[in-house]
């Protein structure tokens, strides 16, 4: 047990936030999330209020924080392109503020600092499956240039607190994960997919749909995110932390029309600007460096995640929330 373990999650009420709480005080710690509820919801947490090591703060971290604990996981920024294009400033403010402030507030308090970066730092990759040397294709001035360039800038403060002030540092390079309490209405494509699938609502598949992405099932992530946290204080990353199966646009479709036994037909939609045509996670060195690789298989993930949705679904939950 790690009890006394103060442990500070922020957008600690998001996706992922939700799922790393679950973990920590089932493995003993105290936690504090922090959020300012952008695009995070009290649902996802609602089961830990009651927990006597959880604590929730209402708080935006593009303004300085002072709390103490020992250790710091930074996820705070919304992850979709939907949601972080609708207020690009407040995005990249929430990717380079957000990282001073709590880069600031760890080396006060000398604690551990993990940053929640992305494969969005190798933007439309000319290297496939992408290392972690690989510096990538980005563009500084397109719409998701808000998000992409924010965690690049994130990254780059990371690693200059590490020269500068020593500070302990662990940046995971996270791919696209999902599972259940992703947002039913973020746009991000496995979500999109169960929900229209669970309405029998047209499948909408961008471009020809032959774009691919690796899926990583959320408790997987979670498992990596815990093991960087606590390996040896000369590991910082950046670490890739994804599932290396790959699957085109139009196979997902396929097999979400399939799992949840739907009547929806696939339509083409234009190809949002910039969209990545290929995306896979080179894990090996999350495999050498922290005996990490991912269990949980496409197949396998959706079938627990479906789920949720036709919870969701039959609570009168999703309709309000995409507002039908
Ligand atoms: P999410 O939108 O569900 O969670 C983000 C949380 O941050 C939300 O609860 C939101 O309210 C909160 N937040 C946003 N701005 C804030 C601010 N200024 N102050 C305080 N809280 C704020 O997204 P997620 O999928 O859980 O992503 C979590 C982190 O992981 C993000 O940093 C994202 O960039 C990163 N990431 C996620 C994925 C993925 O596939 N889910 C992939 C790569 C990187
Ligand atoms: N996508 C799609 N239909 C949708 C939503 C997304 O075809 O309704 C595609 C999108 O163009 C991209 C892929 O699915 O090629 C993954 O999109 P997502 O927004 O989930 O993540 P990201 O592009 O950030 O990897």
């Amino acid at each position: 047990m790690h009890l006394e373990r103060r442990v500070l999650i922020t957008g600690g009420a998001g996706f992922l936030g939700s799922h790393l709480a679950e973990r920590l005080l089932s493995d003993g710690y105290q936690v504090l999330c922090v959020d300012n509820f952008y695009t995070g919801a009290r649902r996802n947490i609602e089961h830990l209020l009651s927990h006597p090591h959880f604590e929730l703060l209402r708080h935006d971290i593009t303004h300085p924080l002072f709390v103490e604990v020992d250790e710091i996981y930074n996820l705070a920024c919304p992850a979709s392109p939907i949601h972080y294009q609708r207020d690009p400033v407040q995005t990249t403010k929430t990717s380079v503020l957000g990282a001073i402030n709590m880069l600031g507030l760890a080396k006060r308090l000398r604690a551990k600092v993990f940053q929640a970066s992305t494969s969005e730092i190798y933007g439309d990759p000319t290297v496939h499956p992408q290392p972690e040397t690989y510096w990538g294709n980005v563009n500084t001035i397109g719409p998701r240039s808000c998000y992409d360039e924010g965690k690049r800038c994130a990254e780059t403060l990371f690693f200059d607190y590490w020269r500068q002030h020593k500070l302990q540092i662990k940046v995971a390079r996270i791919f696209n994960t999902y599972g259940p309490r992703t947002h039913p209405n973020d746009g991000r494509v496995v979500s999109s997919f169960i929900v229209q699938a669970l309405l029998n609502r047209d499948i909408t598949v961008f471009g020809r749909g032959e774009q691919t992405r690796s899926f990583c099932y959320v408790d997987d992530l979670v498992d990596g995110f815990v093991r960087l946290m606590d390996s040896s204080a000369d590991v910082t990353g950046p670490i890739n932390l994804g599932n290396p199966g790959e699957f085109t646009i139009l196979e997902l479709a396929k097999l979400i029309i399939d799992f949840t036994g739907s009547r929806s037909k696939i339509v083409h939609q234009p190809l949002p600007q910039d969209d990545p045509k290929q995306r896979r996670p080179d894990i090996s060195r999350a495999q050498e460096t922290l005996g990490w690789a991912p269990k949980v298989p496409l197949r396998e993930g959706l079938k627990k995640t479906i789920p949720y949705f036709e919870t969701l679904l039959s609570q009168g939950l999703v309709q309000r929330m995409i507002a039908v």
